[in-house]
């Protein structure tokens, strides 16, 4: 029997830029019809993904900040516990090259709640959850484009990666990325169920979302406003049709009537 694991982005992909997802619903109603679990896949942490999976009423896993953290549900009670904090190994070495170097930027180590909340418009709540980081720091820019790259090659050298979000650049370990944990899951899946077919959809906006929808069965672009992306390097990702909640609805509403046959409505 084949069965289906969407794995998603949430900002700029199954969130609007206000944070709702409501002009997803009638998706995630169709695809809870259809046993296909949503499996959140975000740079965020996990206290801030905890609130959006009791929202939407989801009861499988999350991979929070970017790959790097994998939570099973139930979500408070089966807490994988890193021993040492990776975010504050990379805060320190990019601390340290910007006082070598002299670089402008800013993470979150560097700011405070009322910081985040102005930059990114979540709530007290939601910036306070964003700020408990674990394995991953994101930083906004404000140096040249040449400087980022020197950057990026001394950060390359110590074994940590600068990739690209919506908003922020994220500090992580290079090993480290969305598409290897969404694989790592789906392991996870097929062992459980070692007689069921597993296949994975995947759906983002942005370059750190770039290793799963390559990865996946089906990989799903969802448009950004502000830039364009050339789907040319990645063969058969398909490009939703408009950006955000409303194009993630549109995209898996279609994939959906497309499997219609093998899906099996409980
Ligand atoms: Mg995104």
């Amino acid at each position: 029997m084949k069965r289906w694991l969407v794995f998603t982005d949430l900002d700029g992909t199954l969130l609007d830029e206000d944070y709702g997802w409501e002009a997803a619903r009638p998706a995630v109603e169709a695809l809870r019809a259809a046993s296909i679990p949503i499996i959140l896949n975000s740079s965020k942490t996990v206290a801030e993904m905890a609130a959006i999976r009791d929202e939407m009423q989801l009861d499988g896993c999350c991979i929070a900040e970017n790959g790097s953290v994998i939570y099973t549900a139930p979500l408070h009670a089966d807490v994988e516990v890193l021993e040492t904090s990776i975010r504050d190994e990379l805060v320190a070495l990019a601390g340290r090259l910007r006082k070598v170097h002299g670089y402008r930027f800013e993470g979150f180590s560097d700011w405070q709640v009322r910081d985040v909340m102005q930059l990114t418009g979540l709530s007290r709540v939601e910036a306070t959850g964003s700020m408990r980081r674990q394995a991953t720091e994101p930083i906004i820019w404000k140096d040249t484009q040449e400087r980022l790259e020197m950057f990026i090659k001394q950060l390359h050298e110590a074994g940590v990666m600068l990739v690209r979000g919506g908003q922020f650049w994220h500090l992580m370990l290079a090993q480290t990325n969305k598409g290897m944990a969404m694989l790592e899951v789906l392991d996870r899946y097929q062992q459980r169920e070692p007689d069921t077919l597993w296949g994975t959809v995947a759906l983002g906006d942005s370059p750190n979302d770039w290793s799963m929808l390559e990865r996946a069965d089906v990989g799903i672009l969802i448009p950004r406003t502000d830039r364009e992306v050339d789907l040319g390097r990645f063969p058969g990702v398909r490009r939703a049709s408009f950006p955000s909640a409303y194009g993630w609805n549109d995209a898996i509403l279609s994939w959906l009537s497309e499997i219609k046959e093998e899906v099996e409505c409980e």
